[in-house]
């Protein structure tokens, strides 16, 4: 059983993850629309992992005997500078994101909500390899600069990545 305050802060998060998706679509919106298919590429995944993340929350909340209810989802920004920016940008966000989880597992633990500890525990981790997605690849894109035969590179390397759903019990 979740306490109403736990649960309506988990319900908040699937939000947060949809927005995620939602901005990730918006900057793969941005750089399809710049010829960059494979940094597009890089955002469609990264908003299918999001929807994962809001779906991981969505089937705890049910499995706890809680009520998922879906909140309004803000636009997103649509316009960026450059390449660098949606990296930036997708940073930023995602150290937002780190504060929430740690914010709602202060929650659970103030609540002794161990279930709930060991479920957030996951996105603890997640969110280290989120952030370090994003400043990996900015330093690569401070490297190459914006134009040039190193963001071709990276493009076509981008363009291969897929959404892989992390196997149960690993997840
Ligand atoms: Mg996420």
């Amino acid at each position: 059983m979740l306490s109403e305050r736990l649960q309506s802060e988990l319900n908040e998060q699937i939000k947060h993850e949809l927005f995620s998706a939602y901005y990730y679509l918006a900057m793969a919106a941005y750089l399809d629309n710049e010829g960059l298919e494979g940094f597009a590429n890089f955002f469609k995944v990264q908003a299918e992992e999001e929807k994962f993340h809001a779906m991981k929350i969505y089937n705890f909340i049910n499995e706890k005997g809680g009520r998922v209810l879906f909140q309004a989802i803000e636009q997103p920004e649509n316009q960026f500078e450059s390449i660098i920016d949606t990296f930036k940008k997708s940073l930023e966000h995602e150290q937002f994101v780190t504060k929430r989880i740690y914010y709602l597992m202060e929650l659970a633990i103030e609540e002794k909500e161990h279930a709930t500890i060991s479920f957030l525990n996951w996105f603890v981790d997640e969110q280290v390899e989120e952030e370090n997605l994003m400043e990996t690849h900015i330093q690569k894109l401070a490297r190459v600069g914006e134009e040039g035969p190193g963001i071709i590179m990276l493009d076509t390397e981008l363009a291969q990545r897929t959404f892989v759903p992390p196997a149960e019990g690993e997840a």
